[in-house]
């Protein structure tokens, strides 16, 4: 591992990335796109014929006017799109059987792949080299890590998959552990009482059992802190998480496709615009809900330009009291297939509602609710899983009554609500609080 470049790295972030505003900034991001702009149109055969009648554009360093691309044109060009000449296949071939054997140390000469979970169906193959992943080891450290670099910190990270990326970040100080999120629950009982972790990094679902156990007695860990990743965070889980280990939780927004946003001090998150520049493609600019399109400034193997993702963010409308100049969200809502659909009153037209209508919805319904799940199972069918603390019938009349209210504000024919019992539990596939599962193909228009 290249430390050097690790503990550069964390040094530029901590120090040197400090912009007092927001002209600062954009002229730091205008730098950084015109260097990679030139580099893709020397490496990259695709970058090459894909902007071959962009020049112009390119020449102006006009990055908004060149086209954009997203996961399945990243998938169908891949070959050559990455610089280093490695082929889909055998990437594929060496990440499939990673997951298999869980042995996630081999790698295509310097560069480790690795698989991003393909929620949407089309699974999305990821390319990083050495350099670049001690510069990623050396970024996070400087944005999450409580103190100094040389403090002593052991960190306990619950992963659905290893891999090199996450493995790079073991040194002397710096301990990780990594707990496998295929294990069955009560294996990690044991080992986290016994680590004692001065860092927790994991998905919601697991950090909500992590608290259940510390109120049942089952654990007692004393963590500085708890970092949030992988799966929405949501305000029912981050208020359990907050109340028993008493402190602020984080979030990264982190995905194979980059290095997003992280909390800062206020635990409020922010885009990670020295890393990387996100263009919004508003779905409802009054209420701030857009799609990130995202240039990735420092990735050389596989570069991520003008990219969409599949998530759908919420800006935040104030400044955040940190007075970073960075893009605050107030959150990540979740993915673009996780929109709910209904018909408009008396019309064949299709109308969209965000998933934080619905999650509103459940927390102003009752305060009763532990755990909820909201499935869309088809235009006229919601799913809806409840685990509350008493009343169980009173509570889902009332989250009935709260969601139908949702549909007819929006002049939506109001669909039909199954409840049952919830019996969800952290395991190895993402948990969601929202969900999109329509099998339908509806030829609606949707407006
Ligand atoms: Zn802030």
């Amino acid at each position: 591992m290249n430390k050097l470049e690790l503990v550069k790295q964390f040094l530029i972030t901590k120090f040197r990335r400090n912009f007092s505003s927001i002209e600062e900034l954009q002229s730091f991001q205008n730098r950084k796109i015109k260097k990679q702009l030139s580099f893709v149109m020397n490496h990259s055969p695709f970058y090459q014929m894909f902007y071959h009648d962009f020049q112009k554009a390119i020449n102006n360093n006009n990055l908004s006017a060149l086209p954009i691309i997203d996961k399945s044109i990243m998938m169908n060009h891949f070959d050559d799109l990455n610089t280093v000449g490695i082929k889909k296949e055998s990437a594929l071939k060496l990440a499939i059987e990673a997951e298999r054997s869980r042995d996630f140390s081999p790698k295509l000469g310097h560069i480790s792949i690795g698989l991003s979970s393909g929620t949407s169906g089309n699974q999305g193959v990821f390319l990083v080299s050495d350099k670049e992943s001690a510069m990623w080891a050396g970024t996070v450290l400087a944005k999450l890590l409580p103190g100094k670099l040389f403090d002593k910190q052991k960190i306990a990270f619950f992963l659905r998959a290893n891999n090199n990326l996450y493995r790079t970040t073991a040194n002397g100080r710096i301990s990780f552990t990594f707990f496998d999120l295929f294990d069955d629950l009560p294996l990690h009982i044991e080992r986290i009482n016994k680590l004692q972790p001065t860092i927790i990094i994991a998905p919601p679902s697991m950090l909500r059992k992590l608290a259940e156990w510390q109120m049942d007695e089952k654990i007692s860990i004393r963590p500085l802190k708890i970092i949030s990743v992988a799966e929405v965070l949501e305000e029912i889980d981050r208020r359990l998480i907050e109340t028993v280990f008493k402190q602020t939780l984080h979030q990264v927004y982190q995905c194979t496709e980059g290095f997003l946003a992280a909390t800062c001090s206020k635990g409020i998150l922010h885009i990670n615009e020295d890393l990387v520049l996100v263009e919004k493609e508003y779905l409802d600019k009054d209420k701030g809900v857009f799609v990130p399109i995202i240039t990735d400034f420092t990735r050389k193997t596989q570069p991520i330009i003008r990219y969409r993702l599949n998530d759908l963010l919420i800006e935040r409308k104030t400044s955040c009291p940190c007075g970073s100049p960075f893009l605050a969200l107030e959150r990540i809502d979740g993915r673009c297939d996780d929109l709910f659909y209904g018909y408009k009153n008396n019309s064949k037209e299709i109308g969209i509602l965000f998933p934080d209508f619905i999650r509103r919805a459940i927390m102003l319904a009752s305060d009763l609710i532990l755990e909820y799940k909201v499935t869309q199972l088809t235009l006229d069918l919601i799913e809806i899983k409840l685990k509350v603390k008493a009343n169980q019938e009173l509570v889902s009349e009332s989250v009935k009554n709260e969601l139908g209210a949702i549909w007819a504000h929006h002049q939506l024919v109001i669909p039909d609500m199954h409840f049952l019992p919830y019996d969800l539990i952290p395991s190895a596939s993402k948990r969601k609080r929202i969900a999109n599962e329509m099998r339908e193909q509806f030829d609606g228009k949707i407006v």
